[in-house]
């Protein structure tokens, strides 16, 4: 089989991967090597459909010995499958790099034969990039579960991120759907990762020929949607990856049904995108707003609301939390106020050392005033009133009533609900109501819904 062949079928199987971002390293360009992953933000994906991205997101195979049921390359289903040498693997990302089609490299896999099998073809992929052709570019490598925790040590030594994909939000549905997988060798590797991070960042300070460990740490990816955990349980599972495995990042993957299975939602289901999307916004929140997964969700109202986002929601819960006095409150609370996010409460707290702050300075800061202005005071007073139906309106997010246009020829022009849209505005545009019309229906119910508990 032609090398492009291969790149066709090995990129295509690797679009279902999102866990892929650079954040957090900074190895410099050295003399006499190639790349730095200091200036590029690496967090784009080379993928067959000629999409512009600046790092070759590849499997190094698609043959899979492993029957994951939500999966298009898992064994039983038939497709094209193709499997690269790791020379193959080494001179394409140097050739493409040379040709400055891309800035790294995030390499996965299907399970070749075995996890140790598949994990030695990697580690010799990345070894002649880093050692025969002197590529110092980021490099983001997928451990395999189940393999050995020594190879596990060496790709981490190569590799400027490693991640596990936990696949399912729960040890139930994993068996279920990928009854190959063991919760157990998913995690231990990520124990490994994190406590060998933590052992390589403080051998770095203390010699200077220490090699550093995965040094832009590890993240995860979760499937949204195969399976039935709320949000509050997939919320929960984050917060406790976070803290015991200190993971940069947790990615969420709304699942795409490409797989008739009983088991899983049918082929004419959307992927849930807005849900995604909430989930992003929720871990957010853990990360950067200092909230628990329990002050976002409950066993009582386990999932997000589709027309807010969480921290909108977690506000109209709380109302005995405001107003918020932005000049004297703890830079904390100033993040729980809706249209108040990190840097610009970092900047409230710097500038009110000089000056009381009112409407104008905040606007100035970068704060959303359409939102914060119902959940603050400027020196005791209000910073605006209105109606419990003027807060609701400013608090729907909009996202969930997106309508956008398809262009079908040079003057055709078809108002289309956008994919992360709620899903009732998809349902009611399919049973023939005009788009722009359901969006509208559906934004004035959610309003009146708010209206009410608020
Ligand atoms: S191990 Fe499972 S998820 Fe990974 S490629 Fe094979 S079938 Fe797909």
């Amino acid at each position: 089989m032609e090398l492009g062949d291969k790149l066709e079928i090995l990129a295509d199987s690797a679009k279902y991967d999102v866990a892929c971002t650079s954040s957090g390293v900074d190895r410099p360009g050295r003399h006499g090597q190639l790349g730095s992953c200091r200036l590029p933000g690496i967090c784009h994906a080379f993928t067959a459909d000629g999409r512009c991205v600046s790092l070759l997101k590849v499997l190094y195979s698609n043959v899979c010995v492993y029957d994951c049921s939500y999966c298009v390359n898992r064994r039983s289903n038939d497709r094209p499958r193709a499997t690269f040498t790791p020379r193959e693997l080494a001179e394409l990302t140097i050739g493409f790099y040379r040709r400055n089609y891309i800035e790294g490299l995030f390499l996965s896999s299907a399970v070749v034969g075995s996890p140790d099998a598949t994990m030695e073809r990697m580690i010799e992929t990345l070894r002649l990039l880093r050692e025969e052709y002197r590529f110092n570019g980021y490099i983001h490598a997928k451990t395999i579960p189940g393999a050995d925790p020594q190879l596990v040590e060496r790709l981490g030594l190569l590799a400027d991120r490693l991640s596990v994909n936990i696949e399912l939000p729960s040890e139930a549905s994993l068996t279920k759907l990928a009854p190959d997988k063991k919760r157990t060798a998913i995690l231990r590797p990520m124990g490994q990762i994190a406590a060998r991070s933590t052992q390589s960042k403080g051998e770095m300070v203390r010699y200077k020929k220490a090699q550093a460990f995965a040094p832009a740490g590890q993240s995860t990816q979760m499937i949204i949607g195969a399976s039935p955990e709320t949000d509050y349980h997939i919320m929960n599972l984050t917060e406790g990856l976070y803290k015991k495995y200190s993971l940069k990042r947790v990615f969420y993957s709304a699942y795409l049904p490409v797989v008739q299975d009983e088991r899983l939602p049918a082929l004419t289901q959307r992927p849930p995108l807005l849900r995604e999307h909430r989930l992003y916004q929720a871990d957010w929140l853990l990360r950067y707003y200092h909230f628990s997964a329990a002050e976002l969700l409950s066993r009582e109202e386990p999932n997000f609301d589709p027309y807010l986002d969480p921290k909108c929601n977690w506000a109209v819960r709380n109302p005995q939390f405001f107003p918020v006095e932005v000049n004297t409150a703890e830079e904390a609370a100033l993040l729980r106020v809706p249209g108040i996010g990190p840097k610009s409460a970092r900047r409230i707290v710097q500038a009110r050392r000089m000056q009381k702050l009112g409407m104008a300075e905040l606007k100035r800061i970068g704060v959303v005033l359409k939102r914060a202005q119902y959940f603050i005071t400027c020196n005791g007073y209000a910073a605006a009133r209105g109606t419990r139906q003027e807060i609701a309106g400013a608090l729907l997010d909009p996202h969930a009533f997106g309508v956008g246009v398809q262009q079908l020829s040079l003057d055709d022009f078809v108002p289309q609900a956008l994919p992360d849209a709620a899903p009732q505005v998809h349902q009611l545009a399919e049973q023939g109501v005009p788009v722009p019309e359901a969006a509208r229906l559906v934004r004035e119910e959610a309003l009146t819904c708010l209206t009410r508990r608020m």
